[in-house]
């Protein structure tokens, strides 16, 4: 669905990404680990284009996103295109994001409605079934300060399913969270991964990452320092830094 060839991506003189491939197919889950400030996030938002870059390519579907020449920075030529691979990345982040002056319903249905324009009455269908399906199908009518945080982290991503997309773009989703809460949230990410969902997720949980990936990437600095199947990158990791950094986080 996604892949990125080579991609480089700085800030002003700081450069965050030094050349990051990555290929996610259908149905696959690939979880990014690394330090803070290795470019997880800049990645995942170079994938969703809020991000603009300097060079290497993104494709998504096969489809290169094609880029206006800049030294400055790219942005993709045309503003429907950008609409159309936003709306099939959903991007769930570690802080909900939910409008608090709307019901957890309208939340779920907001982008549905007006982004894509459909049916009121289909979507609000489809956003009671994933409401349902996240566990807070009860919560259709309260406000987001009324929940706890992983119901919240649940409704941000009923709401992400609700737009029915490609696939789902993960940013820390379970670091906001009490360990309690966090498994609520971790369990929903799981049902997705095996309903055959496409996923990218950056954690920094490592039993997560474990549980749920096809293929972890660890990023040092910008660049794909090691990369693999779970059992083997946690099982028995080659490079030196992602030994350091794994023995850190236990
Ligand atoms: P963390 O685990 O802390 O979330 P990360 O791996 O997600 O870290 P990024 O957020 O991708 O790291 O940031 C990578 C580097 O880019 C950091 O040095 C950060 O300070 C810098 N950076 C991120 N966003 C911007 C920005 N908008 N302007 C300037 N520098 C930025
Ligand atoms: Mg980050």
């Amino acid at each position: 669905v996604i892949q990125i060839n080579d991609l480089h991506k700085a800030y002003g003189a700081l450069e965050v990404l030094k050349g990051v491939s990555l290929n996610a197919p259908k149905g696959n889950v690939i979880s990014l680990i690394g330090s803070s400030g290795s470019g997880k996030s800049t990645l995942l938002r170079c994938c969703n284009l809020l991000e603009d870059s300097q060079q290497g390519d993104i494709l998504f579907k096969g489809e290169p996103v094609t880029w206006k020449g800049s030294h400055h920075g790219r942005r993709p030529s045309d503003p429907k295109q950008v609409l159309r691979i936003r709306t099939n990345l959903s991007m769930v982040f570690q802080q909900f994001n939910l409008w608090s002056h709307m019901t957890i319903l309208q939340n779920v249905m907001e982008a549905p409605l007006t982004v894509l324009g459909r049916d009121r009455a289909e979507v609000e269908q489809a956003a009671r079934g994933y409401l349902d399906k996240v566990g807070i199908g009860d919560k259709c009518d309260v406000y987001p300060a009324q929940l706890s945080g992983g119901q919240q982290q649940r409704a941000a991503i009923a709401r992400g399913l609700c737009m029915e997309p490609e696939a789902l773009l993960f940013d820390e989703p379970t670091s906001a969270l009490d360990p309690e809460l966090e498994q609520e949230v971790v369990r929903v990410i799981k049902d997705l991964a095996t309903e055959g969902r496409t996923m990218l997720i950056v954690t920094h949980d490592m039993k997560l990452a474990a549980d749920v990936s096809d293929h972890v990437i660890f990023l040092h600095q910008g660049l794909i320092e090691e990369q693999g199947p779970p059992d083997r990158l946690f099982g028995a990791p080659t490079s030196e830094r992602l030994r350091g950094f794994l023995s850190a986080t236990h």
